[in-house]
């Protein structure tokens, strides 16, 4: 194809940049005030200040892209702590274990100047236990005077401790090549390594959706047995579900069950379990209380699935409750709060009565095979030009702006690069993701539009 202006080694930097596959994902664990949000801070740099203008969603979020030396990865952050729920060990304990669950790799963070405590000595344990790559951040070593201290901390049994000011960058370098060095260049922790292994699904939604109900109801006597099925590892927190005549493994099912001792405004550790989930799934079944006003908590939830990049499908449950007027409104609400995700297939179900449970299957199927649409270069071409003619994008200060051509870089989610002669308002960018959605499907998938404009 006539690449108009770009040369090769350009487009296939572009592509390799946007076509990446899911993200190896990397836990920063440790006690409170050790300084895990000021090392991430450092670690995600000023992509940070891209992330969210909408006042109310940050403190929810916790997972961040970063990159080192060419790669990249996510970075889970567990810095928000609510100690009041839980004693500090549980607490610490309870994070770490939702963060490390979800990680290909963990930097433990311990204050250097303070010592091991037996907090941090509980941690040491979960990590042997979970058997994930660690790094051991020794913080707060802000002068060469303080390295004795970190060297204190091999007695923990970890390994070298790194030692890092998270505060001024000493030793941050240092450490991320550490961290490369355990990072996995794909996800083990998303896709199990288990090639054609059960497809993955959380089960999403704020706490009283009914969650536990419907993972009761579709689990039923349908339980698989485990050791049926050859070549599977146990995960104790996953399950395996037959539904519709196909195996399915429900990510982060002992979350839903045991909640863990979780009481009612843990919303930290809800936001932190659920983002683990997501970051396990290939699809995330978020489910919605059909009988209530769709909340801004359940508008979080649906952007976590969305910026993680996860085919979904949106359930309504308690279906069951519904009169006349509440469908009516309901109807208004989908309008209203959830047009971003008008893609995304929706099925009304009742965890209590069993209803529609049979729809749940063909939706996910839906979702799935559009995460995975990939568009021939060739038909997007040919796509992209009767668009450009048909519509073409505003004239701007004299100048008409214009899609030279474009490739699908990857899949699961669909991601594409267009290449053009001036920058694409992002009016007309939403205008080309919503005409290729229309001619291509991608039901069920949020779709990564990035454009590259010729010098
Ligand atoms: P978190 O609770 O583990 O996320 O800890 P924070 O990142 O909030 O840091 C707790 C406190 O330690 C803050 O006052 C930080 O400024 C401070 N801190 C973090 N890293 C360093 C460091 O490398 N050196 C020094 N001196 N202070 C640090
Ligand atoms: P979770 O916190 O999301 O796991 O929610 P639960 O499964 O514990 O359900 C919360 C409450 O909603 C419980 O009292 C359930 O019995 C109830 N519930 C769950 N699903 C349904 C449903 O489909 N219909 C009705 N009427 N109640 C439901």
């Amino acid at each position: 194809a006539a690449q108009e202006g770009f040369d090769a080694e350009e487009v296939e930097s572009e592509l390799a940049a946007a076509g990446h596959g899911p993200l190896p994902v990397l836990a920063v664990v440790g006690r409170p005030n050790v300084g895990k949000s000021t090392l991430v801070n450092r670690i995600i740099g000023r992509r940070e200040a891209v992330v969210e203008d909408r006042p109310g969603v940050t403190r929810d979020r916790v997972t961040y892209e970063a990159e080192w030396a060419g790669r990249r990865f996510k970075v889970v952050d567990t810095g928000g702590w609510e100690q009041d729920v839980l004693g500090i060990d549980a607490s610490v304990a309870a994070q770490a274990e939702y963060a490390i669950e979800a990680a290909d790799a963990v930097v433990f963070v311990v204050d250097a100047t303070v010592g091991a405590t037996d907090t941090d000595e509980a941690v040491v344990k979960l990590l042997r236990r979970a058997g994930k790559p660690v790094v051991l951040c020794a913080n707060k070593v802000d002068g060469p005077s303080a390295e004795a201290d970190a060297a204190m901390l091999w007695a923990l049994g970890l390994g070298e401790p790194m030692p890092v000011s998270a505060l001024h960058g000493r030793g941050t370098g240092d450490m991320l090549d550490e961290v490369l060095k355990a990072l996995p260049e794909a996800p083990a922790a998303t896709f199990g390594g288990v090639v054609g292994g059960p497809r993955r699904i959380a089960l999403i939604g704020r706490p009283n959706v009914g969650k536990s109900s419907l993972l009761n109801k579709v689990a039923g006597e349908e339980r698989v047995v485990v050791n049926e099925l050859a070549g599977t590892t146990r995960d104790p927190v996953d399950e395996l579900i037959e539904l519709g005549g196909t195996t399915w493994k429900f990510v982060d099912t002992a979350g839903i069950r045991k909640r863990v001792h979780l009481q009612e405004g843990a919303d930290y550790y809800a936001s932190l379990r659920t983002a683990a989930a997501v970051e396990k799934a290939e699809v995330a079944v978020i489910l919605i209380d059909a009988s209530e006003t769709i909340s801004v908590q359940d508008q979080r939830i649906i952007t976590m699935a969305v910026e993680a990049g996860r085919a979904m499908v949106i359930a309504f449950n308690k279906w069951d409750t519904l009169d006349e007027e509440r469908r009516y409104y309901l109807e208004r609400e989908i309008e209203t709060e959830l047009q971003q995700i008008s893609w995304a297939p929706r099925v009304n179900v009742s965890a209590r009565t069993g209803r529609h449970m049979e729809k749940l299957v063909p939706a996910i199927e839906t979702a799935l095979a559009g995460w995975e649409t990939r568009v021939p270069t060739g038909r997007l071409n040919a796509f992209l030009g009767e668009l450009v003619s048909a519509h073409p994008h505003p004239i701007r200060g004299g100048k008409q702006p214009r899609i030279l051509f474009g490739t699908q870089a990857g899949t699961k989610p669909p991601r594409f690069v267009l290449f053009a002669s001036g920058f694409l308002e992002a009016g007309y960018r939403r205008f080309v993701e919503r005409r290729l959605r229309e001619e291509f499907g991608f039901e069920g998938t949020p779709i990564h539009l990035s454009v590259r404009v010729r010098e």
